[in-house]
């Protein structure tokens, strides 16, 4: 199981309302279904992305926040503090697999991801520069296989807390099942 207790918090910079609002969602959902427990938004605040990452996890359930950061810098520096390990996301940086032994042994971590282009500070405030692979892709599968390094697979068996939907899964179609414990029932789509 992933381990109960584990901070991890993604720092995405940079956020841009028209250019990056799927992406930046993408990122928030993968850092919810991979165990992250706080999704932070640094550049553009956009209310609706913060309303629509709200309204998969009251569906979805998980105990992961979202947050805004006014100065990426200061988030890094308040999570340094209180003893996370910062690691930031880079085609340029170690492969994960040499590093990830080392990284695994905290229990706080803070992963920043970059969007356009990333402040040379990133490379410096972070205790480990990742590659994930060293060849230029994206934020969200570099996000997803590094959590998934992190954890060695078990957050694929995580269970999220409060969830008033979840899937039944199912060999042909799709099986949704609702926790009829929440009153405030909310019709989930067929996406
Ligand atoms: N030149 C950028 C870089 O440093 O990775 C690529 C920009 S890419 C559009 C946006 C973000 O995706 C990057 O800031 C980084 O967080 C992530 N990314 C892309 N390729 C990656 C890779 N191979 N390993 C780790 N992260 C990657």
């Amino acid at each position: 199981m992933v381990q109960t207790g584990c901070e991890i918090g993604v720092l995405r910079l940079g956020h841009r309302i028209f250019r990056d609002k799927r992406v930046t969602m993408h990122a928030f959902l993968v850092s919810r279904a991979f165990g992250a427990t706080s999704f932070i938004v640094h550049g553009d605040r956009d209310s609706k992305l913060e309303e629509k990452a709200k309204r998969v996890i009251k569906d979805w359930g998980g105990r992961i926040s979202i947050g805004y950061s006014e100065d990426w810098l200061k988030t890094v520096e308040d999570w340094r503090s209180r003893g996370s390990l910062i690691v930031h996301l880079t085609m340029y940086g170690m492969p994960v697999e040499n590093v990830i032994e080392s990284i695994r042994v905290t229990s706080r971590l803070l992963v920043i991801i970059g969007g356009r282009k990333v402040p040379r500070e990133a490379y410096d405030v972070s205790d480990y520069n990742v590659a994930v692979t060293n060849q230029p892709h994206s934020e969200i599968a570099a996000l997803a296989m590094f959590l998934d390094r992190f954890f060695k697979g078990q957050e694929l068996y995580m269970q999220h807390e409060k969830a008033r939907v979840f899937v039944v899964p199912s060999p042909k179609g799709k099986v949704i099942c609702r926790n009829l414990f929440y009153k405030e029932e909310k019709k989930v789509g067929r996406g």
